[in-house]
């Protein structure tokens, strides 16, 4: 048997789980309006049938003051039971099992009418919150348990309280947000008086055959939180109150340590969940970077948890279990920890999707059905696009043929995937060549694509990506002025002392690059808690201790012309991880820069009118990128049906997530 511990069954008395892999509670903006639980049913529907144990869905207010924000998913009156039925009936139809996350968001919500243990305003809300009245604390307790009995009549397995991630009762739990006198504040012991009876009082509510999952907070991540022996404590409180399961939390929401960004090492926080086994006689889930079957069984096998939790992977690949039982597990589509679909989106207020997997969140929408006639297709370039267009066109039945004149697939991924704490991209490029000959795709590589054979096609797809952007000023033609893919692709040698021109997403990664000892951080739990400063004793409130960077190889400068902050652009949930990576590493980050000259004393520049010379061995450009129309140019000239999909189409602004929803969309469409 493949992974025997992950496919092991788990005994929960009235039910058994058919393996330890639970798809972690994830919001995907389908739980807002009733009109989007059809899309919903579907995609909780596609991982059931994918072969996933347990699922919980995205969390849903018990009352209207825990609205994350506003008119956000609830599920607090008589007729919102419907809608949730739908998804529990698409969940048991294929023999999966659902829980419903239960998330009062408390000084976390999105506003004005916001609830907590005390009025004191979180640092990444903008609304104050009314402190709750005793009477109040009751009424919200109440509202957790008539919402869990409404999740029961729905027929949902069980229901997931949320009490880690800084939401409410993580605001009672702690005494930085906890500042009461009353009943249910003021010493550790009142304070944990919440979640027990949220959790007592849902139990007795609900009955013995229904799964109550506690997330606990294991690591605040944050200061002034609860220290190790509260948190033992909570636990045990929480088994003996009647909870099935206990799930592991990690950081606050507003903490400045990275918890699931993919610079994060991979089951970076299992040893956390490790430090509970024995304390507790429940099952313990744990989370956070775990996206590969060999990670998860290999948590089990030396008993850091008894089941593993996964959200963005599974909707990465809904087929996640499946390959993995049946030994596939290199067909898997592994997530890359990027954030960009997911939880960029959530945060956007947009419908959450996949970068890897454009169907994800949109699986009654963008369907690869079919093709009603076979074309003979040709796809010029294997870069994500490119790759994304080639495999779903041949699974639609087309022949078609990739060509790209590099030796390997993977165009700009392969750059990605060497900087540090961006390994997981070289998993992309594996899933690819996988892909490439189940779908029975010819690929061609080594060759520029000639005119003339592509005229032999029925249709040609251009997906040949970019040219990086070149700078001018005096010196910029100098040998020591490189660009971007001189340091990643040709391993130029560069001096101890570098200015990177552009502060985008490329300029952000090769200072990463030129700063960082190889092999990376990522890869070593130990080295990444040290330079993040997470206390692996647990001897501290919160979990955190001084950060200990390592210091860097060179000294860099991250310069762009306009003014403002570098780095303001960069991604919602990962840009601050960037941005505190290059701090750490005294990296001297500049905006507003005319630059005037290079020559033998360094950069020349000015900034507010000041004029400085950057003493510096070597210039890195990352200025931007220009779309590669050579091809396309000439194809639409012969006279050939032509496609333009990824960088090729439009560079400004592009990004793989682009490049493979474009490229996927188009092959469904042809
Ligand atoms: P490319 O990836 O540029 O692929 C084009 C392909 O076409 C190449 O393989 C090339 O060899 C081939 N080609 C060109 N001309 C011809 C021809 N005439 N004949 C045959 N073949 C040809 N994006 C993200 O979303 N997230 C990230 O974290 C991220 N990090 C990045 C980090 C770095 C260091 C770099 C360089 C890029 C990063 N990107 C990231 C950007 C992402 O890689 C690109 O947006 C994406 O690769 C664009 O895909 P594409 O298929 O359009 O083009
Ligand atoms: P970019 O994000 O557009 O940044 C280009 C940088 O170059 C900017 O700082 C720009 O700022 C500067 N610039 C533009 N024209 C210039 C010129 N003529 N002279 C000097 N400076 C100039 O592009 P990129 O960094 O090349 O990244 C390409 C794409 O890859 C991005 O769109 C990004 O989405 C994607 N990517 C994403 C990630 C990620 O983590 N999500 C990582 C890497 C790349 P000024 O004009 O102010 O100088
Ligand atoms: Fe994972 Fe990125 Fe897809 Fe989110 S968008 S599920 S982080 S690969």
């Amino acid at each position: 048997m493949n992974f025997p511990r992950l496919f092991s069954p788990l005994d929960l008395g009235h039910t058994v789980l058919p393996n330890r892999i639970l798809m972690g509670s994830m919001h995907t903006g389908l739980e807002d309006k009733a009109a989007d639980f059809d899309k919903l049913a579907a995609y909780f529907a596609e991982r059931a049938r994918g072969g996933v144990g347990l699922m919980v869905t995205g969390g849903i207010a018990p009352s209207i003051e825990g609205w994350l924000k506003p008119f956000g998913g609830r599920l607090t009156m008589p007729w919102h039971v419907a809608r949730h039925r739908k998804l529990t009936r698409a969940v048991h139809a294929e023999g999966g099992k659902l829980c419903m996350q239960i998330l009062h968001a408390g000084r976390y919500g999105y506003h004005p009418l916001s609830v907590a243990p005390s009025k004191i305003k979180s640092p990444i809300t903008p609304f104050t919150p009314r402190a709750l009245s005793s009477r109040g604390v009751e009424r919200t307790i109440g509202d957790f348990v008539r919402c869990a009995k409404r999740a029961q009549d729905a027929g949902y397995d069980g229901i997931e309280v949320m009490g880690s991630e800084g939401y409410l009762i993580n605001q009672f739990l702690a005494a930085r947000t906890n500042q009461r006198s009353d009943a249910w504040g003021g010493s550790a012991e009142k304070r944990m008086r919440f979640p027990i009876e949220i959790v007592r009082r849902t139990r007795e509510a609900v009955g013995r055959d229904f799964i109550i999952i506690y997330r606990l907070s294991m690591l605040d991540l944050v200061d002034n939180a609860q220290d190790w022996s509260e948190i033992v404590t909570l636990a045990k409180a929480i088994e003996a109150a009647g909870a099935s399961i206990i799930n592991t939390g990690i950081g606050w929401h507003e903490a400045r340590v990275p918890t699931i960004v993919t610079s994060v090492p991979r089951a970076g926080f299992a040893w956390v969940t490790k430090k509970l086994k024995g304390e507790v006689s429940i099952p313990l889930i744990t989370t956070n970077r775990i996206n590969m079957p060999e990670v998860a069984e290999q948590i089990l096998a030396s008993g850091e948890a008894d089941m593993v939790s996964m959200a963005r992977p599974l909707l990465a690949d809904p087929q996640w279990p499946n390959k993995a039982k049946a030994g596939r597990s290199e067909r898997i589509n592994t997530c890359i920890a990027c954030n960009q679909a997911c939880l960029d989106h959530v945060f956007q207020n947009r419908r959450a999707s996949c970068l890897l997997n454009p169907r994800a969140c949109h699986e009654t929408e963008l369907r690869i059905e079919p093709a009603p006639a076979r074309k003979n297709i040709a796809v010029v370039g294997a870069g994500p696009a490119g790759l994304a267009c080639a495999t779903t066109l041949a699974e639609r039945g087309h022949a078609v043929t990739l060509i790209d004149q590099a030796n390997d697939i993977g165009g700009q991924f392969n750059y990605a995937k060497r900087i540090p704490g961006k390994e997981e991209f070289h998993e992309t490029l594996r899933y690819f060549r996988h892909r490439l000959e189940d779908t029975g795709v010819t690929v061609k590589l080594g060759q520029p694509a000639e005119t003339t054979d592509l005229a032999r096609h029925d249709e040609v797809v251009v997906a040949t990506g970019i040219t990086p952007r070149r700078v001018s000023f005096p010196g910029s033609d100098d040998p020591r002025v490189l660009d971007y893919l001189d340091v990643l692709a040709r391993d130029m040698p560069v001096g101890s002392r570098v200015a990177i021109i552009g502060a985008g997403g490329i300029g952000f990664d090769v200072a990463e690059f030129l700063v960082e000892h190889r092999p990376s951080p990522t890869l070593d739990v130990t080295r990444w808690t040290r330079e993040w400063g997470v206390d692996m004793q647990l001897e501290s409130r919160g979990g955190l201790s001084a950060a200990k960077p390592e210091a860097p190889a060179r000294q860099v400068w991250l310069l762009q012309r306009s003014d403002g902050r570098p780095g303001a652009r960069l991604n919602k949930t990962t840009g601050w991880v960037h941005r505190a990576t290059l701090k750490a590493k005294d990296v001297t980050m500049l905006g507003g820069v005319i630059y005037e000259r290079f020559d033998d004393e360094g950069l020349h520049i000015t900034v507010n009118g000041q004029a400085q010379v950057l003493p510096v061995d070597n210039v890195v450009v990352c200025a931007g990128q220009e779309p590669n129309r050579t091809l396309a140019d000439a194809l639409i000239q012969v006279g050939i049906k032509t496609h333009i999909i990824g960088g090729a189409d439009v560079a400004a602004e592009l990004d793989a997530k682009r490049a493979i929803d474009q490229g996927t969309r188009l092959a469904a469409a042809l």
